[in-house]
């Protein structure tokens, strides 16, 4: 069964906790594609190179979840030769059999149009803010500053910008609990897929 779930949203939002706990209830494969671009940004040197170049023990560094490593991740994901250069991997993976699981900014607009299910997470800036200091620590207030400006820069881009795709279900978790949102992307993917089943019955 090729079955894709495509979730965008900001950073901080809860793409990856929803992510990984649908992907684990449906059996699904689970791609974070953010891993992609601050691999490439971490990489240092020709960001094109490095994308075009990217290998497993990239991916595995120890250091890439660090804000530096999101803001230099948010510079490389504006050039339009490094995102194609992530395309074809995106899209194998989005397409691969037995379903599969990606987030990221552009899953439902620009890797994936076609996705079964599109979700857009989401949250106050603060509230983000907050999660993200509570998990790197430091001056809440400089986190805060990272992430509105990682978010200008994410949705202000000309190449793929984040935004919500139209038929995207929207969830913002800002005073929505974790399992709450779980819950429902879990109720709607469900719902696609029993659509899909009986589509196939007919
Ligand atoms: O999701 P995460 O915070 O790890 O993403 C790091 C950065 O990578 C984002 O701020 C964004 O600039 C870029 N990105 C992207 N497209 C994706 C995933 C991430 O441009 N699909």
């Amino acid at each position: 069964m090729i079955f894709t779930v495509a979730i965008d949203g900001p950073a901080a939002a809860g793409k990856g906790t929803i992510g990984r706990a649908v992907a684990a209830r449906f059996g699904f494969a689970h791609l974070d594609t953010g891993l992609l671009y601050r691999a490439v940004g971490a990489k240092g040197g020709d960001p094109v190179a490095a994308a075009v170049s990217l290998s497993a023990e990239d991916l595995a560094r120890g250091d890439l979840r660090s804000l530096e490593a999101g803001q230099a991740a948010s510079v490389v994901a504006a050039i339009p030769a490094v995102r194609a250069a992530l395309v074809a991997f995106q899209r194998r993976f989005a397409r691969r059999e037995g379903g599969a699981v990606l987030d990221g900014r552009d899953i439902g607009t620009v890797i994936c149009p076609e996705a079964e299910v599109k979700l857009y997470v989401t949250a106050s800036s603060v509230v983000r803010a907050h999660r993200r200091w509570l998990e790197v620590g430091g001056d809440e207030g400089r986190v805060l500053a990272e992430v509105v400006e990682r978010d200008a820069r994410d949705m202000g881009r000309a190449d793929a910008p984040l935004k919500a795709a139209e038929d995207a279900l929207v969830l913002d978790t800002s005073d929505l609990p974790v399992e709450a949102a779980i819950a429902a992307a879990v109720a709607h993917i469900e719902a696609r897929l029993d659509a899909g089943r009986r589509r196939a019955a007919r």
